[in-house]
């Protein structure tokens, strides 16, 4: 027998901080944690004690005293709290798009000269990712090799295995699949990659703050991530850039595109050309954006809390709750999710030819999961803020409203 719903939800740890989030009292059903986190109530008290104390009270002496150093400061943390990343390996900043970018052509740089001249992507990688690989690929003369995916599934070792060799320059995968939250095995995928001599980027944007990372462990050389989604940092917060420490440093470290004085040798020096100053803080460009990166950091508190591990067993039981529960109550959609937990990130994909029409009707009906093509319910269930009984009145939901469409 499968527990209800309401038994999971007394016997979950984490459940008694989801009233921290503001909007959990409410009756509306939040699923698409994964594309936007709710805001922790402390964050408006933070965000309000900002403007007071920091901004107006420190004026332009914010800069020397605090906010100089809170991309590095920031970047350290998420690293240590989520992403198995060592200090002065993290950057905050830009959105994960320019990051993208400047990581992708930092690869390139790297591996100039070496005859590689491919960029391995996988076909059903985030629309993004595929973008900035395309037109860095034709700025520095490389060509793109595509790994054909099912989009219920992901990048596996064999797939990889198949599509490197000596000319790979660049590796570009996602940790967890945006569409079918297949989940790479970091390790083993990093391994096959610096096997064939090629550097490897990874994407944690749907993996930091869900899955734990290790990208110490595995070896990575780069990594990009978001903050809006399962870190809460809200709409259009920050991105992170990974850059591993033997790539930081010696002649030939790597070194990114947007020359600004702010990743510059001496910012203040304001000399008559660029240097890409030490270490990590060379992937900035232009002025940190602060006040975006205020509220990620009460969930950064609240997950070094309870702990990465213990966001991730929740995040298995309440993806597999949701897979048992469509199983019973939606027949006839199809899971485009991995089946077993082991290969599943924190979303859930189901696929049926309505669930285009369904998902209008369910945010009209205050129940927000997302849409993506072809055919994709997609259920993102932040572990610390979503309930099993959220899911369960969202399926249940979802069961009532494509009766409306076939009666
Ligand atoms: C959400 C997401 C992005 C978003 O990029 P932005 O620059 O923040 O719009 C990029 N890549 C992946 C894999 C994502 O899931």
């Amino acid at each position: 027998m499968t527990p209800t719903a309401a038994e999971l939800d007394a016997a979950d740890p984490l459940a008694r901080h989801r009233d921290r989030f503001v909007g959990s009292e409410s009756p509306l059903v939040y699923l698409d944690g994964n594309s936007l986190g709710r805001p922790l109530r402390v964050t408006a008290s933070r965000l309000a004690a900002f403007v007071d104390d920091e901004w107006a009270g420190r004026l332009i002496r914010g800069w020397d005293e605090s906010w100089f150093d809170l991309p590095l400061v920031l970047g350290d943390r998420i690293g240590r709290v989520c992403l198995g990343a060592a200090p002065g390996q993290v950057a905050v900043g830009d959105s994960t798009t320019v990051l993208l970018y400047k990581a992708m052509r930092a690869a390139a740089a790297l591996q100039e000269g070496t005859g590689r001249t491919e960029i391995v992507i996988d076909r059903d990688n985030f629309p993004t990712d595929r973008y900035v690989a395309d037109g860095v690929a034709r700025e520095c003369g490389l060509t793109l090799r595509w790994i054909e995916v099912d989009t219920a599934a992901g990048v596996t070792p064999e797939l990889l295995t198949e599509a490197v060799g000596e000319r790979t320059a660049l590796v570009a995968l996602s940790h967890v699949a945006y569409r079918s939250a297949h989940l790479a095995d970091g390790a083993e995928l990093t391994r096959i990659a610096h096997d064939a001599g090629a550097l490897v980027l990874w994407d944690l944007s749907h993996s930091v703050g869900s899955v734990p990372v290790a990208l110490d462990a595995w070896g990575a050389d780069l990594a990009v991530g978001c903050s809006y989604k399962y870190l809460n940092g809200g709409p259009g917060s920050p991105a992170f850039v990974y850059v591993a420490a033997r790539l930081l440093e010696g002649e030939r470290s790597a070194v990114q595109p947007i020359q600004g004085w702010m990743g510059a040798a001496d910012p203040f020096l304001m000399g008559p050309t660029y240097a890409p100053t030490a270490g990590i803080r060379r992937m900035l460009s232009g002025t940190p954006p602060v006040v975006g990166m205020l509220a990620m950091q009460d969930m950064l508190d609240l997950i070094e809390d309870v702990g990465m591990d213990a966001v991730r067993a929740k995040s298995r039981v309440l993806t597999g709750f949701a897979v048992e529960r469509a199983a019973e109550l939606l027949p006839e959609a199809a899971l485009a999710s991995p089946r077993d937990p082991d290969r599943r990130g924190g979303h859930v994909t189901f696929t049926h030819p309505a669930m285009r029409e369904v998902t209008a009707e369910l945010w009209r009906r205050d129940v927000i999961p997302d849409y993506r093509d072809p055919g994709g319910l997609r259920l993102g269930l932040s572990p610390l803020s979503t309930s099993f009984g959220e899911v369960e009145r969202g399926l249940e939901v979802v069961r009532e409203v494509l009766d409306g469409l076939s009666g």
